[in-house]
């Protein structure tokens, strides 16, 4: 079976390093030769361009672009391909894309990879990415069985665990536990590098350890990402941000009128509801 990968990045190309290994022929397209020549010499693809006349023999395409050219991108392979030529994408944001691509290709099946790293490009792509993490299939009333059975075997011959949910949920669930935390993690950064007194800065800095780097970590990756999960995810994102703002005034409040007390019981709980929602 010949794969296509639009898209030779961190999930493009784990996606290709990993299929491969699996014995598929897959064969990749990107917008910069350099990625190209990279990816042959990585193994990551059999064969690599940047024209996307390459994959117009493929069986399913994957478009691992960042979220704003999936539908470009889509538009340009339909003249390429034939109508039987199943197309996913790896889009951390789905209705838009869904309710968009769905249409204009009826073999369309949304899909997003729980998995990934503060990296980009193919020098982030790594091996066994999706092991043991969820792969979300968006599945609606107009996709088809057989295309949506067939990403789902690809996914599930990756190590990942398939989840099958509508579009609208999927957007606002991610919001909660990756769009929001993006967000909160990037002003957490920024709150500290505010900071007047040279000498806080610089002793914060030497003191900085695992507590800082955790909480810092999803808001010190890729820009272009982020910034696409906020603007094609807005509702959703503003919607957390909104929520996430009160309870942190509640923290202020408790704070600010030495409510010890209350501020412990609301630890106490945060500390039990994490370890249960984790589990
Ligand atoms: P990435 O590392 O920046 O990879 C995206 C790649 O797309 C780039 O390397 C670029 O290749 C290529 N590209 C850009 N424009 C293109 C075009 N017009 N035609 C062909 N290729 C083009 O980003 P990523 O993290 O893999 O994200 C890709 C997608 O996965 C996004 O839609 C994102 O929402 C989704 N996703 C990301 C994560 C994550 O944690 N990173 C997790 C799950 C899903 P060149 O090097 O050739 O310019």
């Amino acid at each position: 079976m010949k794969i296509g990968i639009v898209g030779l990045g961190l999930i493009g190309g784990s996606l290709g390093l990993d299929l491969r290994d699996r014995g598929l022929k897959v064969l990749g397209v990107s917008r910069q030769s350099q990625t190209c020549q990279k990816a042959v010499e990585r193994g990551v693809v059999d064969e690599a361009s940047q024209d996307l006349a390459l994959l117009k023999e493929s069986e399913i395409i994957f478009i691992c672009t960042p979220i704003g050219l999936i539908l470009p991108v889509l538009q340009d392979l339909i003249p390429l391909i034939n109508p039987e030529t199943v197309i996913t994408d790896v889009g951390s944001v789905k209705a838009p894309i869904v309710d968009q691509c769905s249409p204009l290709w009826p073999n369309f099946v949304g899909g997003h990879p729980m998995a990934g790293t503060a990296e980009q490009g193919i020098d982030a792509a790594q091996r066994d990415l999706f092991v043991g993490r969820s792969y979300v299939l968006t599945s609606t009333d107009h996709t088809p069985l057989v295309a949506l059975r067939k990403v789902e075997e690809i996914a599930r011959s990756l190590g990942a665990i398939i989840e099958i949910c509508p579009p609208e949920i999927h957007d606002q669930a991610v919001a909660w536990i990756s769009h929001l935390p993006v967000m909160i993690s990037a002003s957490l950064i920024d709150a500290c590098m505010s900071e007047r007194e040279t000498i806080v800065l610089q002793w914060a800095q030497k003191f900085a350890s695992s507590g800082f780097r955790d909480t810092s970590r999803v808001g010190g990756g890729n820009p272009e990402l982020g910034m696409m999960m906020a603007q094609y995810n807005k509702t959703a994102v503003l919607r957390s941000l909104m929520q996430y703002r009160q309870s942190l005034d509640q923290f202020i409040n408790y704070i600010e009128q030495d409510n010890w007390e209350t501020l412990e019981q609301l630890l106490k709980s945060t500390q039990q509801v994490r370890n249960q929602f984790l589990d």
